[in-house]
């Protein structure tokens, strides 16, 4: 490969992190608020069949909200109420940004409330990666990123397949299953302490770190002992 700029062979092309929205950076998943108090039909079983992988998230989140039918004002006045971000996102994003790290959401849940909820504490500039929602007959209808590479196992998986192939060290925090993929293929990955994504990544051998307030991500991430190692292998105290 022919380096154009001042990249040093054998080191990564800067940092890119990647999140999960719904329990990541929020305390409660916004999609799951929703559908627990408006859902019309058993969207429990449809969360079921995802867990036990013969959905996909694109698949489930599609057919859980065609249960669902209230304006997006009512969605985002009720959310408002409720959704708080996790401890430590504000210390976690200027982090990131004084060390020219770029930070991507990458969620499958509602793009309008995820872009107001940013703006909301104040980081509207972040770039969100999410399913573009319309109103279709007064229900959301969702539409997905398209994919860019033919391995990935869903759109969260592709953007991390596509950072790494531009040659970024990629790190990648999430709670949920629909964040396993993505969290395998990235050079770190993260996970919500005590979440599903916490114990699948045990499962599967998959060096991590566990977290409940973000600056413990900010800490592994941008830590004078840490950073120049994380190219080649996991800091030490990352299980
Ligand atoms: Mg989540």
């Amino acid at each position: 490969m022919e380096l154009k700029d001042d990249h040093r062979p054998g080191m990564p092309r800067g940092v890119s992190v990647l999140s999960d929205f719904d329990g990541t950076i929020t305390l409660i998943d916004s999609a799951e608020y929703l559908l627990e108090h408006h859902a019309d039909g058993d969207w429990r079983a449809i969360e079921g069949m995802l867990m036990e992988g013969r959905i996909t998230i694109e698949e489930c989140m599609r057919m859980q909200f065609e249960m669902i039918s209230i304006p997006r004002d009512v969605m985002l006045r009720e959310l408002d109420a409720v959704i708080l971000p996790r401890p430590g996102l504000h210390d976690l994003l200027t982090r990131c940004a004084a060390n020219n790290a770029t930070f991507t959401i990458t969620s499958a849940g509602l793009d309008f409330y995820i872009r107001h909820f940013m703006a909301s504490v104040g980081w509207s500039s972040v770039e969100i990666v999410a399913p573009a929602v319309t109103d279709e007959a007064g229900r959301v209808r969702f539409r997905f990123p398209p994919r860019t590479n033919a391995s990935a196992r869903n759109f969260k998986e592709d953007r991390v397949l596509r950072e790494r192939a531009d040659g970024r060290l990629t790190a990648y925090i999430g709670d949920g299953i629909s964040d396993l993929w993505a969290a395998l293929s990235a050079d770190l990955a993260f996970a919500v302490r005590g979440s599903r994504l916490h114990s699948e990544l045990e499962r599967c051998g998959k060096r991590h770190g566990a977290f409940t307030d973000l600056r413990e991500v900010a800490d592994v991430l941008f830590s004078e002992d840490h950073f120049p190692a994380m190219s080649s292998s996991a800091p030490e105290f990352m299980q």
